[in-house]
């Protein structure tokens, strides 16, 4: 049986509800470390918490069931849910990125560069000649985010994927922006879709968390294999408040998406305000892309204003809206990605994508507007 994404916000492909213990229609939060053994060379189905718990593996379905995925890891964040993935390329690799990356992303990958050999092609994905012309023979995977962080640069996933498919590279998408309610990634061929679960699935700016969601079985194993090794794992009540955060994604989004549009178009028509970056401008470059691969344009909007004054003036004045990095909560935060989020990204590269001192980006809430 297979439910609408709505349905399976709460339900994943399973009846959950009565499935617990008493009949709880919410799920037990399974606060053990460990867990006893009937007897030798048996299992309850669980051993040791970092493996993996029963309250974890609730949300790990209910996710799974929404990125089509035959498996979804929890970790305790986004980075690590990144490292995770990063974590079954061996050492030396070569791996082609989206050039406006998440600054935590860039950061990491530059470590893997000084220490474990890896070379990084920072590229305009959303053209994929250049994803072409980066291979080489140490090529392993291609990591991409679209729409990108933070000039919302889409590249087209299925057309990548029919790349990496053919010289049998790893993809691997970040959905955070759009999580699987807005996205599948992994129907359109791409081989991990990773999350920081902190922004739209917990979606209340309380708890930490990633996923990394895989399709082939093998590949599942290795990372299951590398997750119990390292031990980022997602705690039982962290757990819990994700699965309490996605009961409502579907709706959260639909409202920030409006939320969105509706600022987008404003900031458009504002003197103040030069450029506007919102994938759900149908003058946007990646606009017909995004209406094949999505089924909405999400709630990331950053815009460029006359000038770094104005950009700072912005941060101290607003009110409602907080001067916070992250974003996909339910309250509308500010950034300056300058000296946040992309503080790490080369000088010259922020530069070029116009991540300026008069460059600010927006997560829009659920407020009413
Ligand atoms: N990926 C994207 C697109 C992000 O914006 C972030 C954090 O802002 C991360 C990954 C890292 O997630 P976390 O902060 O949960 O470690």
């Amino acid at each position: 049986m297979s439910y609408s994404d709505e349905t399976r916000c709460i339900h994943s492909d399973k009846k959950l509800i009565g499935d617990h213990p008493f009949g709880a229609i919410s799920v037990p939060i399974f606060q053990s470390a460990t867990f006893a053994h009937p007897d030798v060379d048996q299992s309850s189905g669980y051993d040791y918490s970092r493996e993996s718990n029963p309250t974890r593996s609730e949300l790990e379905e209910i996710v799974s069931s929404l990125e089509n995925a035959s498996d979804s890891i929890a970790t305790s964040t986004g980075m690590a849910a990144i490292v995770l993935a990063m974590s079954v390329l061996p050492y030396g690799s070569h791996v082609i990125c989206t050039e406006d990356l998440y600054g935590g992303s860039v950061r990491l990958f530059k470590r893997l560069e000084d220490q474990e050999g890896f070379t990084f092609t920072y590229t305009d994905t959303s053209d994929a000649e250049n994803i072409v012309n980066a291979i080489n023979e140490k090529t392993k995977a291609v990591f991409i985010e679209t729409p990108s962080n933070p000039t919302m640069r889409v590249t087209d996933i299925a057309k990548v994927a029919e790349i990496t498919g053919k010289n049998d590279l790893l993809l691997i998408v970040d959905n955070t922006f759009l999580t699987p309610i807005f996205q599948k990634p992994l129907l359109l061929g791409a081989d991990i879709s990773l999350h920081s679960g902190t922004k739209f699935l917990s979606g209340h700016n309380d708890t930490l968390a990633g996923f990394v969601c895989v399709k082939d079985e093998e590949l599942a194993g290795k990372l299951r294999f590398n997750y119990k090794t390292t031990g980022a794992s997602l705690s039982a009540f962290d757990s819990f408040l994700v699965i309490r955060g996605i009961k409502t994604l579907h709706l959260r989004l639909e409202r920030q998406q409006k939320n969105a549009l509706k600022i987008a178009e404003a900031l458009k028509a504002n003197a103040n305000v030069k450029r506007v970056y919102y994938a759900g401008l149908e003058d946007s470059s990646g606009y017909e892309i995004m209406k094949k691969q999505a089924t909405g344009f999400g709630s990331m909007i950053s815009f460029s204003v006359t000038s770094s004054e104005l950009a700072k003036k912005i941060l101290k004045k607003v009110k409602l809206i907080s001067y916070a990095e992250s974003l996909g909560g339910v309250e509308s935060l500010i950034t300056y990605p300058l000296k946040q989020t992309h503080g790490d990204v080369p000088e010259d590269v922020r530069n070029r994508l116009g991540i300026t001192d008069d460059f600010l980006r927006l997560s829009v809430g659920v407020g009413a507007l």
